[in-house]
């Protein structure tokens, strides 16, 4: 994810580009680039950092032009450097591109564009692509564009230009966000609505699979194809919601809306035909086949992401697996069966947490192989583990996590099903559990429109100083996590537990005014869990539960419901983790709280 702006016209390109890049920061700032041509020579400046490093180089070295794009990065293909940032050129400085998205075939196609002589400047996916219009240009870059978004596999959004036809930006979208406008006999291109207000009203939201041509007049709209399609112009009320910032109050809820997508991200091109594919474990796709034991390690909601995998490699791979959290693990004695026979996996969103870097210090050093579920490309996790997987789901602002925690979760399930492929297990219904992970992220799309009744019930009791949450099997780590997040974001002392565990202890604290969350699916321990309910109903503690939709039977005893719809019962958490994470947003909201970032915490805890 990252942000892209681009414009023609008679001002001054660089500095109206910069404000757009500014704007557009929260979507990526790995690093930012300009390129602008005034009809003689294109300039341009690329730096690792935030738009303000970039503002400050343009400061002293002003670049001038009429055209330009601009680019604001979250890296996924290559760390953050100078030379990875956006623009790239071809061979001939001729044609310019900025990129917003993943190009999952591209080194397959950078293999065949070496081999005829392409010279490449970075590491990144991006790159291939202005090679390819370099290479079939004759001319016209439309039609060359035509040729080249058939070459491509992924999400994307693309905007180009040739010094050969200084009239018009092209603009390509596969599923990541395009406005496209014109103003005063200026053109206009933004990932997002909010970084075009300063200019217009009005602006051109490309579909999936269209192309715009934008000159300083008109924006024209075609099909991939190149058959013309109608340009509808939208006023930015009637723009979706789902691009712009501005119609979040916070990043938290923001980035909860963000769960169906950053699923979609985390899983494109990691599922082909049934089988799990998984680029950054090849390398030792060797040693993993092997493997015995296996120790997830994290911290905070991390942890309880790792504690989920237990469960889940447990489950479809059988082999011995513990969750640890990290600032424990990184003092104890921590034997293992078969060190050659043993991997490590660390979780988490940064690649920073200090003390997950500091077990993965002692992992290394016991030369165990060791693995990570890292957002941040080249964070120091990333770089330190032997091998890994990169969520791919675009910065995650708000302190408290929610996207990232799905995605590592979604990211448990493939590594799982990974493994059971390298090892030759059978799973009976692994077909059921594909398609299952394929339709999660619809189903999350469910939740939120459920967002209207959490946020009631979260009126009817965010007033209440402590909760119980509790789940069992797959949804105890959900309990553990729904409860960190009312501490965290709502200041609420909630606990979770299992709810087997619950009789022997906590159960003490119910009466009238300590209210519960069952997270209570129709699954294979409901009715163990519908006793749970009972039992906390007998003592006339207040229940929510989180069940499956059309469940009639739980309505008789518990307070108020909140439905999910049906899934294989791994998947529950993914479903009720959400519920939980907006029920915490609604009751910090009614409590008037610095909801993205509460009181003592930060977002990666790079110290002890
Ligand atoms: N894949 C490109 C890169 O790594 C673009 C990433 C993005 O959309 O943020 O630079």
């Amino acid at each position: 994810m990252c942000g892209i702006f681009g414009y023609i016209g008679n001002k001054n390109a660089a500095s109206v580009i910069l404000k757009g890049l500014e704007n557009l920061q929260y979507r990526g700032y790995d690093s930012a680039g300009i390129v602008v041509f005034d009809g003689t020579k294109p300039q341009y400046i690329k730096k690792k950092g935030k738009v303000a490093v970039l503002k400050k180089i343009l400061k002293k070295n002003p670049i001038q032009g009429f055209l330009g794009i601009g680019h604001s990065r979250w890296a996924t293909h290559g760390t953050p450097s100078d030379k990875n940032a956006h623009p790239f050129w071809d061979c001939k400085k001729e044609i310019w591109l900025v990129h917003n998205g993943i190009i999952e075939n591209y080194l397959t196609l950078k293999k065949q564009l070496l081999k005829k002589g392409h010279q490449f400047s970075s590491e990144t996916d991006t790159e291939v692509i202005v090679h390819l219009l370099e290479d079939v240009y004759r001319g016209d870059l439309k039609k060359a564009a035509k040729e080249v978004v058939k070459m491509l596999v992924g999400a994307y959004a693309l905007a180009f230009f040739s010094i050969k036809e200084p009239d018009k930006i092209i603009a390509v979208r596969v599923s990541s966000p395009l406005l496209a406008a014109n103003k005063y006999h200026q053109g206009f291109l933004s990932s997002d609505p909010t970084a075009l207000t300063n200019h217009t009203k009005k602006a051109v939201v490309l579909n999936d699979g269209e192309m715009a041509i934008i000159t300083k007049d008109k924006v024209d709209i075609y099909k991939l194809n190149g058959e013309k399609s109608k340009v509808n112009l939208a006023t930015f009320q009637d723009i979706p919601t789902k691009v712009s910032k501005a119609a979040f109050k916070h990043f938290m809820l923001k980035e909860i809306y963000e769960i169906p997508e950053a699923i979609k991200n985390s899983i494109r091109g990691r599922i082909i035909n049934n089988k799990i594919k998984l680029g950054g474990l090849e390398s030792v796709s060797k040693d993993l086949k092997k493997i015995q034991e296996l120790k997830i390690l994290g911290c905070g909601s991390a942890y309880y992401a790792a504690l989920y995998g237990k469960y889940i490699i447990e489950e479809l791979v059988g082999i011995l697996c513990e969750a640890d959290i990290a600032s424990e693990f990184r003092y104890r004695q921590t034997p293992f069966l078969k060190k050659d026979k043993v991997a490590a996996l660390f979780i988490s969103q940064s690649g920073e947490t200090a003390d997950s870097l500091a077990s993965l210090k002692k992992i290394n050093e016991e030369k165990i192989l060791s693995l990570g579920i890292v957002n941040v490309v080249g964070s120091s996790i990333a770089r330190e583990t032997k091998a890994g997987i990169y969520n791919h789901i675009g910065p995650e602002i708000a302190v408290v996590t929610t996207k990232a925690m799905i995605s590592q979760m979604i990211l448990l399930n493939l590594f799982a099903l990974y493994l059971t492929q390298l090892k030759n297990i059978e799973i009976k219904n692994k077909k059921e559990i594909i398609k299952s992970i394929l339709n999660l992220s619809s189903l999350t799309n469910e939740i939120l429109k459920e967002s209207s009744a959490i946020k009631k019930l979260a009126k009817k009791y965010f007033k209440y100083n402590g909760f119980a949450v509790f789940g069992r099997k797959f949804n105890y780590p959900a309990a553990l996590e729904g409860a960190l997040k009312l501490k965290e974001t709502a200041y609420i002392n909630a606990s979770g537990y299992s709810g087997g565990e619950f009789k022997h202890g906590a159960i003490a604290l119910i009466d009238k005014n300590f209210p519960s969350i069952a997270i209570i699916p129709q699954d294979s321990l409901y009715k163990k869990m519908f006793s749970n309910v009972q039992e906390i109903k007998t003592r006339k503690g207040p229940v929510i539960a989180i069940t499956t939709k059309g469940n009639q039977e739980i309505k008789k005893i518990t307070d108020d419901i909140i439905y999910i719809p049906q899934t294989l019962e791994l998947f529950y958490p993914v479903l009720s983790i959400m519920v939980l994470q907006l029920f915490a947003y609604y009751c910090a909201n009614f409590k008037k709280l610095e909801i993205d970032k509460p009181r003592n915490l930060a977002k990666s805890v790079t110290v002890e």
